[in-house]
């Protein structure tokens, strides 16, 4: 007998199209495995109904012999800051515990349009801030990877480690992920699963919840190139309802899918080279450039000279807009309410806010409103907007000797949960080659490239020119074909 939870998007939209089984069977094996995996805690709230009614909508279709669409047939798992219409939507906050959306976000219409279903709403840090997955209300996600030799539980990174945990242990076959400052591709890589985020704009923000409105982008999380890609265009589209939106065609990534990188260039970042970066992390660059050379591809240097100056520019910009975005969440409008006894209005909004945000959320909102008060905007907020058009200037140069980039996804493997959360200085150095192509606006993605000596997943990253998710989903399956990557978590769960 099959079984399911092995099988990817591509997999089960094929086999469900072919007959070969029906979707139920798929919705059924998946919902199972989600509720034996409850120590994962990659989910905030599940929701079986949902994936079975849409695996009977594409079965009662095909036996009509209608088109069951890109995702026909398959179940997957909706990062909780997708707002989800009469499911709680709660950005893993207690601010907006109890909030049932009135309306669906785009993309998750999208993708239900195109006949995938929801298996639940997947765990991540509060707010989508953190590298880690130890900032949500709901709890500490686990990863399916142990470190060989210890017991300890590990990071499925952040903010999107419901995702990655959950397509990690094959309780999902994809997740929808965002993407701020490497909230896909961090997590992606830390479990060994592909994650794509394409240009900004390509995914419609609307009905996400909002952390950095000029950074946040969705995207897919599944465990192959393919997979990305199909699922990925079933998410993309221009959207009137979000004004980011970007005005352009859907290309067809699944069909134009193409490892042959004869005549293309791949920029090796040389500021990339970074102290602290990890031994494993270095070889597995080395080993992705020979990977690539391997498929035709000319290794240039290149240089991305104000590369270091990024990710301070980031904890700059993201809190500024977060400190504005999250000004809404005030006890009227959403969930939380804390009313003490003869309270006025001012103190039901301090109350509420204390009460409902979490230490790092409420640790970004000071930063935020301090970088654009009065006195200190020039020095911050306006600095840090110079220095974001620097690095996206450097990325613009380095197009005139490249197609696409490759950098490690991240400056570590996997660490234990709790072993960085006393530092947040040191959690925030895990995206420091994440957010670069997040203020540039790029399209990026991790792949799985190969396992540390002690049994953990290192992913490497591929950065494209704007709007070139294509020339970065064919290098990734360049690497994807050689890496050959089918390490599996041992199932303790
Ligand atoms: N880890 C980064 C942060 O905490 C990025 C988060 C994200 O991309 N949502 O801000």
């Amino acid at each position: 007998m099959t079984d399911f939870t092995q099988l990817g998007v591509k997999a089960i939209r094929d086999g469900v199209a072919g007959g070969d089984f029906t979707a139920r069977e798929v919705a059924e094996a998946f919902n199972a495995a989600v509720a034996e995996a409850a120590e994962l805690n990659a989910f905030i709230v599940t929701t079986p109904d949902h994936a079975l009614a849409a695996a009977d909508a594409t079965d009662a279709k095909r036996a009509k012999g209608e088109p069951l669409g890109k995702m026909g047939g398959v179940p997957i798992g909706m990062k909780d800051l997708f707002a989800t219409k009469g499911v709680q939507t709660t950005a893993a906050s207690h601010i907006l515990e109890g909030f049932d959306p009135e309306y669906e976000s785009t993309v998750s219409q999208n993708l239900w349009d195109a006949g995938a279903g929801m298996l639940g709403k997947l765990n991540l840090d509060q707010f989508a801030m953190g590298s880690s997955n130890e900032t949500s209300y709901f709890g500490n996600v686990n990863s399916p990877w142990k470190k060989e030799g210890t017991n300890a539980a590990m990071s499925p990174g952040g903010s999107s480690g419901g995702s990655s945990s959950a397509v990690a242990a094959r309780i999902a076959p994809a997740a929808t992920g965002t993407d701020t400052g490497g909230s896909i591709r961090q997590p992606a890589a830390f479990t060994g699963i592909c994650g794509i985020k394409p240009t900004y704009g390509r995914c419609s923000r609307w009905g996400v919840v909002a952390f950095a409105s000029s950074l946040d982008q969705a995207g897919p999380m599944a465990r192959s190139i393919e997979d990305c890609a199909i699922m990925l265009e079933a998410m993309a589209g221009f959207d009137p309802k979000d004004s980011t939106s970007l005005d352009m065609p859907v290309p067809e990534w699944e069909a134009g899918l193409n490892a042959d990188l004869k005549g293309k260039k791949v920029g090796i970042p040389r500021e990339y080279m970074m102290d602290g970066t990890d031994e494993a992390i270095l070889k597995s660059w080395e080993q992705g450039k020979e990977w690539l050379r391997d498929a035709g591809a000319e290794i240039v240097d290149i240089s991305l000279p104000h590369t270091k100056y990024a990710l301070p520019a980031y904890y700059i910009v993201a809190p500024a807009e977060a400190s504005s975005n999250l000004a809404r969440y005030d006890g009227v409008r959403y969930g939380l309410r804390d009313l003490p006894d003869g309270a006025g209005l001012q103190d039901m909004y301090a109350a509420t806010r204390a009460a409902g945000f979490g230490d790092e959320v409420k640790r970004r909102i000071l930063i935020g409103t301090y970088v654009l008060s009065a006195g200190f905007y020039d020095a911050y907020y306006n600095q840090a907007q110079k220095v974001r058009a620097l690095v996206a200037r450097d990325f613009e140069n380095a197009w005139a000797e490249c197609d696409v980039i490759l950098a490690p996804t991240t400056p570590t493997p996997s660490f234990p949960l709790g072993s960085l959360n006393e530092d947040p200085l040191t959690m925030y150095l895990n995206d420091v080659f994440a957010v670069p192509a997040s203020l540039a606006g790029l399209p990026a993605m991790s792949v799985p490239a190969m396992m540390t000596d002690d049994g953990l997943p290192l992913g490497l990253q591929l950065v494209g020119k704007p709007f070139d998710e294509q020339g970065v989903l064919n290098a990734g399956l360049a690497i994807q074909q050689r890496a050959n990557f089918t390490a599996q978590p041992e199932k303790w769960w």
